[in-house]
């Protein structure tokens, strides 16, 4: 089978290979790849400063759906023709307190699927059943394939924040968490929804928009005093999501927030901070950060997917055949996409 194979970080060699179909080993699935969407931790990998640990070569995509094709003889819950997607995870230890207490996603064994073992840019992947959630009928293939992001932001929104009805919240960084987001916030029954992004982020701003965004708003230039300007909302806000990253944004959000404020952080800067953290402590305010998602969420946002309660159509821009993964990366680099969805050819 072919599939985008990453084989050296630096410099990044990227290309389409054939490799062998995999097996699946008693407790796995063998899917049938369907659609496969582009993360923005690919393009960090693509630009040579991936974060997450690699083990190469290795093939490259984790927001995945597709259909059963063989199960392992210990596998039961499945059968072959089922609709499917799953986590990210591939591997976590199972026995440290994180693991047995439901925070898998903290494991420190815990293996990413695409970067650590074969991903999904391919025809079959392989996935350990305790991974695996069945896609509701409703759900179109190239949606279900979206469900990872959305599952970081139900993480987020839904399960650490403690937004409520009728409270505003920030959220900065337009990209498929960041829409994702956008949705949740509405769910919640926030009265006031800001979307915001940065010069060149237009496309997707409009987007947040037509699925909830009461107000849109594209910053200039890198000052936190200039984005609280363009913002409003100056010590009103109740929530700011960060699903950018950029150091500035921490600093906004201790003006935009009023005290006792939370900042949800989605997204990081690895550069150490050049402002003072003292507000956090004398207005009260909490940072939660949130990382990936766990199995209860896949299935809650399977679930509102089924029931139609958020509609991720509109973040589907662009699918493309796996050989034209070059023009599929460009489009996100480009900021021109969403949800970029490359689907196998053999
Ligand atoms: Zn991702
Ligand atoms: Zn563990």
């Amino acid at each position: 089978m072919k599939g985008l194979l990453l084989t050296s970080l630096n410099p990044v060699k990227l290309s389409v290979s054939e490799i062998e179909k995999p097996v699946p080993g008693p407790d796995e699935i063998l899917i049938k790849v369907k659609a496969a969407a582009i993360c923005g931790t690919d393009l960090h990998c693509l630009q040579g400063d991936s974060t997450v640990g690699s083990s190469l070569p290795v093939l490259l995509g984790h927001e995945y759906s597709g259909i059963v094709e063989q199960i392992g003889n210990a596998v039961s819950g499945f059968k072959i023709g089922d609709r499917v997607t799953g986590e990210t995870t591939a591997y976590v230890c199972g026995e440290c307190t994180l693991c047995r207490s439901g925070w898998y996603n903290l494991c420190a064994e815990r293996k990413i699927i695409g970067y650590a073992s074969h991903g999904a840019f391919t025809s079959y992947i392989v996935a350990p059943k305790q991974f695996v959630h069945h896609v509701p009928d409703e759900v179109s293939f190239e949606e279900a394939a979206l469900t990872e992001p959305v599952c970081v932001a139900y993480h987020a929104v839904i399960v650490r924040s403690s937004l409520s009805a009728g409270q505003k919240v920030v959220i900065f960084g337009p990209g498929p968490i960041g829409l994702a987001c956008t949705l949740m916030a509405r769910m919640k029954g926030a009265s006031e929804i800001v979307v915001v992004g940065i010069q060149g982020d237009e496309d997707r701003l409009k987007v947040a928009g037509t699925i909830g965004a009461d107000r849109i708003t594209a910053l200039k230039g890198d000052s936190a005093k200039d984005w609280v300007e363009a913002i409003g909302l100056s010590g009103h806000v109740d929530t700011v999501v960060d699903a950018a990253g950029p150091n500035p944004i921490v600093e906004a959000a201790f003006q935009l927030l009023k005290p006792g404020g939370e900042i949800i952080k989605l997204a990081w800067d690895l550069s150490p901070l050049a402002f003072s953290i003292s507000p956090l402590v004398i207005r009260a305010y909490r940072i939660q950060g949130v990382f990936s998602h766990t199995w209860p969420m896949w299935e809650a946002v399977l679930s509102m997917m089924g029931s139609k309660k958020i509609d991720l159509e509109p973040l589907i821009t662009h699918t493309f055949p796996l050989s034209r993964w070059q023009d599929a990366f460009d489009i996100l680099i480009q900021k021109k996409g969403i949800g970029v969805i490359l689907t196998p050819e053999d």
